[in-house]
C-alpha cells in the first residue's frame, strides 16, 4: 500500500516519539527533589551517605539488598516484606533501598556471596517509577559503562545473583515492562537470576497472590543457591518503637501529622515537591452532582505564592487524612485508646532501616495521618498477627485465613475489611500484644492520590480545578460500605467550607483543622505531578477527546484553555470530545460551561454524549466514537491527536480497539494495520492516554 498522509504522520511521529521516548528520563523526569534526603518523611538514614552499595553492604554486614522503584508505595512495601522474610525465616542480612539512592557504575563489583532483589513496579505506558528514571536509562540505554571500564561482552555481573518481581497491570499494552526489560538486560551482563522474574497484575487484582505464589519457589532456589537454612520464622521488630513519658504532644519536637519537620516547625517553604507538600487554600468547593449515594466533588485550590506551577494535563496529589471513626477503630482493636496521645519515639534498630513515619509522634496521628490503615489486607500480613492474637481461638482462625487462600478471599477480602474490621471479625478481644513496630512494618505508609488537573493554567495560572467522585462502594457479598479515604475527606473539606447542614452524612469525622490547627480555613497538602498529557503546541491542530465520567476531568482543562484562545480571536482546531455518563438529568458534569464555551467556539467545539441509562440499551462512548467513524477518521488525517481519560480497566482499552477498527474500516486496511497504526500513534504521543 502506498504511503499516504497519515501513514507519513505516523513515521514521522513514531521516529520523533522515539527520540522523545529515549530522552525522556534526561528531559522529562520528575527532578529530584533537594529537599528529599533531610525532609523526614523520606526517611533521615540517606542523608550524606554512600551511594556505593557494595560499600554501604560491606560497612553494614549485609548480604541482601532489596532494591526497589516505587509509585505508590506497593513496590516499596513487598521490599520491606522480602527483607523481613528473608531476614526471620532465611538468616538472611537484610537492607532495603531506594533504587534511586545507589548508583549503577559499580554494581560490577558486586559480590558473589551476596545477593541484590529487584522489586519494580511499571508505571503509565511501561514506563519506569519516577525513582527508577536513572536505574532503567543505565540498564536499557545503549553502552551500559561501568566504572571498572568493563564491556558488555565481558559479562561484567557474572558475580551477581539476583532477584526480580515486578508489579504491573495487565490492562496496560505494555504489562510489567519494568521487571521484563530488567531481567534481560541484567541476565545478557552476565547475571545469575534466583528463580523466576515474578510478575503481580493489579489488573486481574491478583498483586498479592501472585506475590505469594511467586516468592516459595524463589526462596527455595534462593535457599540452594546461596547455602541457606529455613527457621522458624518468629517475629524481629525492624524498629523499636517506644513511649517517651517526658514528652506531651504540645511539646514543639511532636509531629501531630505534619509532613515534615519544616511544617511541624511552621517553616515549610518551596520547592513543593512529592516530598514536601504545600498547604493549600481550598478557595471553592461544590458537589457537581449527588444522587444516592453517588456524588461528585468540583474544587479550586489555590497555588497562589507558592511557587507551584502547573500545565494543562498535569496531575495533582492530594495527601489525605485517616477518617476518625477508622482511627477510633484502629486503636480500640489494638488496645490504644487510652494511650492514643502518648508520645512515641521510633527507632531503626538496624542502620539500613528507614522510618517511614516522621517521629516523635503519637500513636493517634501515627494511624491518622501517616498510616493507610484502611486499605484492602494483605493475607500475608494476617498470618504475622497469629502469634499476637488474644487467645488460642483466633489464633487458629487467624493461622486458617493465613493458609487457606480461598478462606481468605471469603472471610476477609469479599467483605472489603481493612485491617481492623478484618480482626474485629475474627474476635471482639483487642490485640493488645501487637507490637506497634509491626503495623508500622506491615501497613504502607499513607498514599498521596492523583488527580488530574480539570482547569487551564493559561486561564487560571494559580488555582487547580479537581473533579473527583466520592467513593462509596458496597461490592456485592460485602456487608458494609467501603468509603475512599481522600475523596470522603475531600467531601468533608468541602461540606465545612460550605456550612452543609449535614456535615456527616455517613457517619464519619475528619480532623478538618489538621495537626495543630495548620489546615484551619479549609486547607488540604498537595503536591502537583507533571505529566505528558498534553494539548498539542499549536492550537488550530484538531483534537478528539475520550473522557465519561470523571474522566473528563483535564478535558475540561484542555475545552477551558481552546475556549478562551479562540475568545482571544486565535484559530483553535476542531475540538471533539467524547463525553459519557448515566443521564443526562443525573451526572453530566460541566454541562453549563460546556454551554458557555460552545459560544465562545462555534462549531470548532463538538460534544457527543453517550447516557448509558436512557434508552433501552446501553449506550457507552465507544459506541459513539464507531458511529462517528468518518469525522473521527477525517480529524486523524488532519494529524488530530486523540486523548482518553478514565477508567483504564475496560473503556480504555475498548476505545483503543474501536479506534483501530475505524482507522482500518475507513481506510479499507486490514483490522491488523489499524491496530499497527493505533500503536504507532501511542508511540508517536499522537494518542495519549491518562488512565487509571
Ligand atoms: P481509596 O481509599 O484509595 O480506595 C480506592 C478504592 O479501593 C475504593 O473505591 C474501594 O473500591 C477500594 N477499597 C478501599 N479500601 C478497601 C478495602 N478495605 N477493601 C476492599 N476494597 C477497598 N479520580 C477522580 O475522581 N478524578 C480524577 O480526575 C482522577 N485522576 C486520577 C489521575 C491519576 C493519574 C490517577 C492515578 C488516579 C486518578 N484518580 C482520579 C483516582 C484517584 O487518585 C483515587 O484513586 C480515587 O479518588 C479514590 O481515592 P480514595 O482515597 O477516595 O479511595
Amino acid at each position: 500500500a502506498q504511503l499516504d498522509t497519515l501513514d507519513l504522520v505516523v513515521l514521522v511521529a513514531l521516529l520523533v516519539g522515539s527520540v522523545a521516548y529515549f530522552t525522556k528520563g534526561s528531559y522529562w523526569a520528575v527532578p529530584k527533589d533537594p529537599y528529599a534526603s533531610s525532609a523526614v518523611a523520606n526517611g533521615a538514614a540517606n542523608s550524606g551517605k554512600t551511594r556505593d552499595i557494595v560499600e554501604k553492604m560491606d560497612e553494614t554486614n549485609k548480604n541482601c539488598v532489596i532494591f526497589y522503584g516505587s509509585q505508590t508505595g506497593t513496590a516499596e512495601d513487598y521490599a520491606s516484606r522480602l527483607a523481613k522474610e528473608g531476614s526471620q525465616r532465611f538468616g538472611l542480612k537484610t537492607m532495603v533501598a531506594d533504587i534511586e539512592d545507589y548508583d549503577y557504575e559499580n554494581l560490577d563489583k558486586f559480590p558473589e556471596d551476596k545477593v541484590a532483589f529487584f522489586v519494580l513496579a511499571t508505571y503509565g505506558e511501561g514506563e519506569p517509577t519516577d525513582n527508577a528514571v536513572d536505574f532503567y536509562q543505565f540498564f536499557t540505554g545503549e553502552d551500559v559503562a561501568f566504572e571498572s571500564g568493563a564491556a558488555a561482552e565481558d559479562s561484567p555481573l557474572s558475580a551477581m545473583k539476583y532477584v526480580a518481581f515486578g508489579l504491573g497491570n495487565n490492562t496496560y499494552e505494555h504489562y510489567n515492562a519494568m521487571v521484563r526489560q530488567v531481567d534481560t538486560a541484567l541476565s545478557k551482563l552476565g547475571a545469575q537470576r534466583i528463580g523466576t522474574a515474578g510478575e503481580g497484575d493489579d489488573g486481574a487484582g491478583t498483586m498479592e497472590e501472585d506475590f505469594l505464589a511467586w516468592k516459595e519457589p524463589m526462596w527455595a532456589a534462593l535457599t540452594d543457591a546461596m547455602g541457606l537454612q529455613e527457621r522458624e520464622a518468629t517475629y524481629e521488630a525492624v524498629f523499636s518503637v517506644t513511649e517517651d513519658e517526658l514528652k506531651t504532644p504540645e511539646d514543639e519536637s511532636v509531629y501531630l501529622g505534619e509532613p515534615t519537620s519544616a511544617h511541624r516547625e511552621g517553616t515549610a517553604k518551596g520547592p513543593y515537591s512529592a516530598h514536601n507538600p504545600f498547604i493549600a487554600p481550598i478557595v471553592e468547593s461544590s458537589e457537581l452532582f449527588s444522587v444516592k449515594d453517588r456524588n461528585c466533588l468540583h474544587m479550586e485550590i489555590s497555588i497562589a505564592g507558592s511557587n507551584l506551577s502547573y500545565q494543562t494535563g498535569d496531575h495533582i496529589a492530594v495527601w489525605p487524612t485517616n477518617a476518625g471513626a477508622e482511627v477510633d477503630r484502629f486503636l480500640e482493636v489494638f488496645g490504644i485508646t487510652d494511650k492514643r496521645h502518648s508520645v512515641i519515639s521510633i527507632k531503626g534498630i538496624d542502620v539500613t532501616a528507614k522510618i517511614p513515619i516522621p517521629a516523635p509522634t503519637t500513636y493517634d496521628a501515627a494511624v491518622r495521618y501517616y498510616m493507610e490503615a484502611c486499605a484492602p489486607v494483605s493475607r500475608q500480613f494476617v498470618s504475622t498477627l497469629a502469634a499476637f492474637a488474644p487467645d488460642e481461638e483466633s489464633k487458629a482462625e487467624i493461622v486458617r485465613l493465613g493458609n487457606d487462600k480461598d478462606y481468605f478471599h471469603e472471610k476477609i477480602t469479599n467483605q472489603c475489611f481493612n485491617i481492623a474490621q478484618a480482626l474485629q471479625s475474627i474476635t471482639s478481644k483487642p490485640f493488645t500484644a501487637v507490637p506497634f513496630s509491626l503495623l508500622i512494618e506491615g501497613l504502607n505508609k499513607l498514599q498521596p492520590r492523583y488527580y488530574s488537573i480539570s482547569s487551564s493554567s493559561l486561564v487560571q495560572k494559580d488555582k487547580i480545578s479537581i473533579t473527583a467522585v466520592v467513593e462509596s462502594v458496597r461490592l456485592p457479598g460485602a456487608s458494609h460500605m467501603v468509603k475512599g479515604v481522600t475523596t470522603n475527606y475531600l467531601l468533608a473539606l468541602k461540606q465545612k467550607q460550605n456550612g452543609d447542614p449535614q456535615p456527616d452524612p455517613h457517619g464519619l469525622t475528619y480532623s478538618i483543622t489538621g495537626p495543630r490547627n495548620k489546615y484551619d480555613g479549609i486547607h488540604v497538602p498537595v503536591h502537583v505531578r507533571h505529566s505528558n498529557f498534553k494539548l498539542p503546541s499549536d492550537p488550530s491542530k484538531p483534537i478528539i477527546m475520550v473522557g465519561p465520567g470523571t474522566g473528563v476531568a483535564p478535558f475540561r482543562g484542555f475545552i477551558q484553555e481552546r475556549a478562551a484562545l479562540a475568545a482571544k480571536g486565535e484559530k483553535v482546531g476542531t475540538t471533539l470530545l467524547f463525553f459519557g455518563c448515566r443521564k443526562s438529568d443525573e451526572d453530566f458534569i460541566y454541562q453549563d460551561q460546556f454551554k458557555i464555551w460552545q459560544d465562545q467556539m462555534g462549531d470548532s467545539l463538538k460534544i457527543v454524549t453517550a447516557f448509558s441509562r436512557e434508552g433501552s440499551e446501553k449506550v457507552y462512548v465507544q459506541h459513539r466514537l464507531k458511529e462517528n467513524a468518518t469525522l473521527v477518521s477525517e480529524l486523524l488525517k488532519q494529524k488530530a491527536n486523540f486523548y482518553v481519560c478514565g477508567d483504564a480497566a475496560n473503556m480504555a482499552r475498548e476505545v483503543n480497539l474501536v479506534l483501530g477498527h475505524i482507522i482500518a474500516e475507513q481506510r479499507g486496511m486490514p483490522a491488523e494495520r489499524g491496530e499497527e497504526m493505533v500503536k504507532h500513534m501511542r508511540s508517536s504521543g499522537s494518542y495519549q492516554e491518562d488512565v487509571w
